[in-house]
């Protein structure tokens, strides 16, 4: 039950703290990354509280991952060669999604060192 509610406090933080002029926004992108979780469909049981989602379901395993880094640094680089450094919206956007699923991951992963 902890887990779940830090899935909604800390994308709420990262808003506040990150994305101050837009963080309702931000939050609800940020927190609409949990669709990820879609991936443990595939699984039997579909939900099991003891088991590592990292490196198990699809979507959170080191390949998608890498494809979260990706959207997340991308649109940053992007951002530094515009002169002004002002967010083009989808770039912003596709880096909103990425930080969401590797703060999903982040999260998820805090529950497989217990
Ligand atoms: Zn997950």
């Amino acid at each position: 039950m902890i887990h779940l509610g830090l899935h909604f406090v800390v994308p709420l933080v990262v808003a506040l703290v990150f994305f101050r002029t837009s963080w309702r926004n931000a939050t609800f992108i940020l927190i609409a990354t949990m669709i990820v979780d879609v991936d443990h469909l595939l699984a039997n049981p579909i939900y099991d509280p003891n088991r590592c989602s990292i490196g198990f379901h699809p979507l959170h395993t080191l390949p998608a991952i890498l494809v979260y880094v990706a959207l997340f640094v991308g649109p940053l680089y992007v951002r530094m060669k515009n002169k002004d450094r002002s967010w083009h919206p989808k770039a912003r956007l596709v880096h909103l999604i990425g930080l969401g699923l590797l703060i999903h991951m982040a999260l998820d992963g805090l529950d497989c060192m217990v």
